[in-house]
């Protein structure tokens, strides 16, 4: 059961109706039966067979609702379902370069607790990943007073190529080993299913159910932290890739022959545009004593660092074409720029849209909209938790149709 995430694919008729409720419930707030029905299009008889299934689950409960008119006889109460918050708590986890920010939400997504555990060392053995971990979900579940023992499930996010459906991570700069098999470790460690899943892809679910992305069907989300990710909402859905391994946009290449890349290889746009990549120039210049983020190189060229502006403005430049790419593939209605970086204006100044805007085939209909999304940490984490609770749900309904076969 722990082995790969939970997949909707596999499910009977009857299974994919009750979780197409529960998620028309969670979309909605507070519903009747007959409301669903009629928004589902599916008969009232089995809506109500569904909803009975889901409540003996815990899943959902019923509360007494508005009267359905003033001039209904008596005002008998209208029932209505919702989500029951206290069933469950999931867990939502991101592992960035020095620190494993959690946060622990309850199944309607309300925050319980935050938590962020220090990491000594970037790169770590998978051992080593998994017990980093368990160790940030045990400080995390102690500050609500409760153990591991009372969480239903983690999803965890972590930047490389991940094959979402299996626990599998062909590569990821937080992990010493390529093609590690994370299932039997995470098995063995943790007393719930936990699913990883990569941490763009992440994003890309909270700003599609909570931020910049709710409403469209189509748009593009670049993180830009350590490395750069891109999240793909294609139709209203996450587009992963045939491999599962979503959408390397740190990779592209951008010249030829061009700078190292931590991936191995040369030329890719991360090797111009990450932090890691930034702190490389400035120090091999000579000129980086004492240069350990890319704030202390923005200090430096605002008073008038030639080698640090000029860092910069190479970074901007690059990351415009990579940008004015994405337009000439996708031709989204909108690209919203996440993460930590992105209080960082030299990545969206008039410059970096110039560069884009010179790269877009020509047509005579303006550009995407690109949007700057001033997320805190916690914006991966979120994400995470949202695809946790929405695993956990697959998880919970399955386990229905093994008790009711
Ligand atoms: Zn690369």
């Amino acid at each position: 059961m722990l082995k790969s995430s939970a997949s909707p694919n596999s499910m009977d008729q009857r299974n994919l109706t009750r979780l197409r409720v529960l998620e028309h419930i969670r979309a909605k707030g507070a519903i009747s039966r007959i409301d669903i029905a009629s928004a589902l299009q599916t008969s009232p008889a089995t809506i109500t067979a569904a909803t009975a299934d889901l409540i003996s689950a815990g899943l959902i409960k019923e509360i007494e609702g508005e009267p359905q008119s003033k001039t209904a006889k008596r005002g008998r109460p209208r029932v209505s379902l919702q989500l029951d918050g206290s069933s469950f708590i999931v867990a939502g986890l991101k592992i960035a370069r020095h620190v494993i920010s959690v946060i622990i939400v309850d199944f309607e997504g309300n925050e319980v607790a935050s938590h962020n555990h220090p990491l000594d060392h970037a790169r770590m053995t998978p051992s080593a990943f998994v017990s980093a971990i368990r160790t940030a979900l045990e400080e995390a579940c102690a500050l609500m007073d409760g153990s591991l023992r009372h969480l239903s499930g983690v999803s965890i996010g972590i930047a490389g190529l991940v094959e979402a459906d299996k626990n599998f991570v062909h590569w990821s700069s937080s992990l010493t080993e390529r093609n590690v098999d994370l299932s039997r470790l995470l098995e063995a460690e943790l007393p719930f299913p936990a699913f990883i899943e990569n941490d763009t892809n992440l994003v890309a679910k909270a700003e599609q159910h909570f931020g910049l992305g709710k409403g469209l069907r189509n748009f593009l989300v670049v993180t830009i932290e350590h490395g750069l990710g891109l999240g793909i909402v294609l139709d209203g859905k996450l587009y992963r890739g045939e491999r599962g391994c979503g959408a390397e946009f740190g990779h592209i290449k951008v010249q030829l022959d061009g700078a190292l890349c931590q991936c191995g290889q040369r030329g890719c746009l991360e090797a111009y545009v990450g932090d890691y990549a930034l702190i490389r120039e400035v120090t091999v210049a000579g000129q980086g004593k004492g240069t350990e983020t890319v704030a202390d190189i923005r200090d430096s060229a605002r008073s008038g660092d030639q080698r640090a502006i000029s860092v910069l403005e190479r970074a901007g430049q690059m990351f415009g074409l990579g940008l004015s790419n994405l337009v000439n593939l996708f031709d989204p209605e909108c690209i919203i720029l996440s993460g930590a970086q992105m209080s960082f204006e030299h990545l969206c100044s008039e410059e970096v849209m110039n560069r884009l805007q010179s790269g877009v085939v020509n047509v005579d209909a303006p550009l995407p909209e690109i949007k700057v999304n001033h997320w805190g940490d916690l914006m991966w984490a979120k994400g995470a938790a949202a695809y946790g609770i929405e695993q956990v749900s697959i998880l919970k309904v399955k386990e229905l149709a093994a008790h009711a076969s």
